[in-house]
């Protein structure tokens, strides 16, 4: 629990705040959450349509330390009034809420483009016209592909830093054309990005954008027919985790050959509080947050974790641990993918000193603990259970 010698970044004791987290109940919401009510004297109004990934948090009433100081609100924000009550009665929102999973973005365009930008405007809105605080959630997506992708394969160029690192003000959003509805999540999330800029510098919004970078750890996402549908594709953790639980190969999609830098959830989160409590030095920034140190191709991912999860379950790795699928089997027409994401880190040093401090194989190896232990007998059952002839 807080102590009231809590002090900021410039040495001022910390206040306790009211914060409207809406998509709390989510995987950042509920590390966020955890991370608030072990370490702070905030209280928060969590908004969401479920609350399974805080239920630990909520109940039993009266019996944790930081009871009273959160309160959930099971809710639609797209269609539902008390929305802005809720904004009013806190001192900052943070808007998590969104559609977040690669396949929809070309299965479910409209669900995507509505729930990333349609369904954050009135959050926009009433920040805006009450006077309130916004952090929102965009993605280190809306940088799309990287300049040096357009390069010939062995062009020397593509080495260069200028031409995959990926900064705030200086990067340039490139997406495929409009038929690669892959990327109508980030056109979205762009929108809705230079919708809160333009509040900020036409009426005064005080916002923080955060844009992270592939955060992982426990609770992400699903696992497909355990607590979620059998049918789901969630993002690639949870979908090679799910593959190493069953026992299956791990599937590489169009080789696995993209890149990406994986921070862990623990890491990410102390930056959101950073970020929280430093409003002079968070207000009118746009945040990347990932760990360019741990960056892998999707196949090396995949191999790592096949190594981890053996060394947790002590189980032996299967003899061909992967398999190549193309992205038109895996994902359906209009996928496309962002080659390499390395976040540059000099807007986030500068403004609140934060660095992640998680090797990827460290982060692995507690997330697949946790998954081992949360699904592996679950698993068996479903496995061992008849199929209904
Ligand atoms: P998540 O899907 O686990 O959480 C989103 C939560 O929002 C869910 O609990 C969902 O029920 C809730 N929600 C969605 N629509 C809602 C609505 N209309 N009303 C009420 N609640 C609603 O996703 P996450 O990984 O926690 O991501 C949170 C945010 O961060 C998203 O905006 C996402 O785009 C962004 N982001 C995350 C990552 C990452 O690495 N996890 C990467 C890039 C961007
Ligand atoms: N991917 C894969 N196999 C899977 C799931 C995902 O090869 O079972 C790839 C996907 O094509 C992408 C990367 O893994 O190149 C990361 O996918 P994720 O869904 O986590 O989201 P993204 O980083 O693309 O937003």
């Amino acid at each position: 629990m807080a102590s009231a010698a809590r002090v900021d970044l410039d040495g001022r004791p910390i206040q306790p705040i009211t914060i409207c987290m809406i998509g709390a109940g989510g995987f950042i919401g509920s590390h966020l959450c955890e991370k608030i009510m072990a370490e702070t004297p905030h209280s928060v109004l969590a908004v969401d349509v479920y609350n399974d990934k805080i239920r630990h948090l909520l109940e039993p009433e009266g019996a944790h330390a930081w009871s009273g100081r959160i309160q959930f609100h099971r809710l639609n924000i797209k269609h539902d009034s008390r929305l802005e009550g809720l904004i009013k009665m806190s001192d900052l929102t943070i808007n998590l809420a969104a559609i977040c999973t690669p396949a929809d973005y070309n299965t479910r365009p409209l669900d995507t483009i509505y729930s990333n930008f349609i369904d954050a405007l009135p959050v926009v809105k009433y920040c805006s016209e009450n006077g309130k605080r916004l952090i929102h959630f965009s993605t280190c997506e809306v940088y799309g592909k990287t300049i040096g992708s357009f390069l010939p394969k062995d062009h020397p160029l593509r080495k260069e830093p200028e031409f995959y690192v990926l900064k705030e003000d200086e990067s340039p959003c490139i997406f495929g054309s409009i038929e690669k509805q892959r990327w109508s999540y980030a056109c979205a999330k762009q929108l809705i990005e230079r919708l809160i800029y333009a509040e900020g510098a036409e009426n005064g919004l005080e916002f923080t954008i955060v844009r992270p970078f592939n955060w992982i750890g426990p609770r992400m996402d699903f696992i497909p027919g355990i607590d979620g549908p059998s049918e789901g594709v969630p993002r690639v953790l949870a979908c090679f985790s799910n593959n190493l639980l069953r026992g299956e190969p791990l599937k590489l999609v169009d080789g696995g050959q993209s890149q990406r830098t994986f921070v862990y959830i623990k890491d990410a989160i102390e930056a959101v509080l950073l970020m929280i409590e430093n409003p002079e030095r968070a207000n009118g920034q746009i945040f990347n947050v990932g760990n360019p140190n741990n960056e892998v191709t999707v196949r090396q991912l995949a191999e790592m974790m096949t190594q981890v999860y053996s060394k947790v379950s002590g189980e032996s790795p299967l003899d061909v641990p992967t398999i190549d699928v193309s992205s038109k089997e895996f994902y359906g027409v209009g996928y496309d993918d962002s080659d390499k994401r390395i976040p540059d880190m000099t807007i986030i040093n500068k403004q609140l000193g934060w660095n992640p401090k998680t090797s990827l194989w460290d982060l692995l190896e507690s997330t697949l603990t946790y998954q081992h232990r949360t699904y592996a007998e679950a698993i068996k059952r479903s496995i061992a259970k008849p199929v209904p002839s």
